[in-house]
């Protein structure tokens, strides 16, 4: 059986057209004969992809001129020692934990200063995401953290606190999802492989003035103003991974940008909460103005049937719908590149299993 849809968290499914348009030029990108994984990241060929993939992403995220947009690698992860090298400066900031990652995020982190919890709904299991009203945190803090989604507990935020410190923001599996305000972030940071393109490239957007905090200590690589100086390529960036998230931007546009994307988003996310809440065979606690319409977690009332829920779905071409080690359960990661015939031939699959196991 050959994969129908891909519901998985991460790497996760990208548009097909993207992917057939990557096979067609693999051999010969452009009539230059070569493959762009063999072109030198400083050859101009190379240079005019970079230049259009920047240019598309900041009209597609209506990016401000003062933000620097940045191609760089190591994954979210390497963020949460990352964000504090560049803007801690020996000052203090705040950290919010809103799920798995959020509370990793502060942890890794705690190693660098004077870091604080500024909130956790960690004894509420992460089904809420702690109210940007109950953010506790000090003016004076260089920057506070949140992970806007929590892509394993299925949690969101919807809105962006305005508030004194820059915010720095995990946005690895909802950026490009809906539009958003840019101005009302000091960092946006994402890992590719969700809603952008391939794993190995991580994208950061930085407002100019946050860029002249860095430890003196902050390896080169590390470092955003010397990656901004030199366009992202104070080593070999990830060539190939930009190239496809290019593609990926051109597809978002001619999809009709981020404000039909996200018609769509909330089209396919609330159709299937909506079968989920009908039927007492299935359920999905988390709060419902922080559920996630990325990552739709769920999980039926007899858990002993997950495993076999898990099996027969892939049997019929609906693939990786396993829950997190963590957490257990299901999960239907269903990003921008997710179809909705997707989501109906899920709740299809859904019924026909509820059907033969109640
Ligand atoms: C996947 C994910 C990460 C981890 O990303 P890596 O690129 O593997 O480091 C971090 N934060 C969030 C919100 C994620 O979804």
């Amino acid at each position: 059986m050959s994969c129908q849809f891909n519901f998985s968290a991460g790497p996760a499914v990208l548009p097909k057209e993207v992917l057939l348009q990557a096979q067609s030029e693999l051999l010969d990108w452009n009539g230059t004969g070569m493959s762009v994984m063999e072109m030198s990241h400083r050859g101009k060929h190379y240079l005019s992809i970079f230049d259009e993939t920047e240019a598309n992403l900041r009209k597609l995220f209506d990016i401000p001129k003062n933000y620097k947009v940045l191609f760089l690698q190591g994954g979210a992860i390497t963020h949460n020692f990352m964000v504090p090298m560049n803007l801690l400066n020996e000052t203090s900031a705040s950290y919010i934990a809103s799920g798995y990652w959020s509370k990793r995020t502060f942890s890794d982190a705690k190693v660098f200063g004077d870091i604080k919890l500024g909130a956790s709904s960690e004894a509420e299991d992460f089904l809420k995401a702690p109210c940007s009203q109950d953010w506790i945190f000090s003016d004076e803090d260089a920057y506070v953290h949140f992970c806007m989604n929590e892509t394993i507990h299925g949690v969101e935020y919807f809105e962006t606190p305005k508030i004194k410190p820059p915010l720095v923001c995990d946005m690895s599996s909802n950026i490009l999802s809906r539009p958003m305000d840019i101005k009302n972030f000091g960092v946006i940071y994402a890992g590719a492989q969700k809603n952008i393109g391939p794993a190995g490239l991580t994208l950061v957007i930085v407002r100019d003035d946050l860029l002249e905090n860095a430890d003196k200590k902050t390896p080169t690589t590390l470092n955003w103003k010397i990656q901004s100086d030199n366009k992202s390529m104070i080593n070999t960036p990830s060539t190939f991974g930009i190239y496809i998230a290019g593609l990926v931007f051109k597809w978002l546009l001619e999809q009709g940008g981020l404000k039909k994307i996200e018609e769509q988003n909330i089209k396919k996310a609330s159709t299937l909460y909506e079968y989920i809440d009908s039927t007492s065979f299935y359920y999905n606690n988390v709060h419902k103005i922080n559920r996630s319409r990325m990552n739709v977690s769920f999980r039926i009332k007899n858990d002993a049937l997950t495993m076999k829920f898990v099996s027969e779905a892939e049997a019929e071409g609906l693939y990786q719908l396993k829950g997190h080690r963590l957490v257990g359960g299901l999960r239907a990661s269903i990003y921008n590149a997710m179809p909705f015939e997707g989501i109906k031939a899920l709740i299809e699959f859904m019924e026909k299993f509820k059907k033969n196991n109640v």
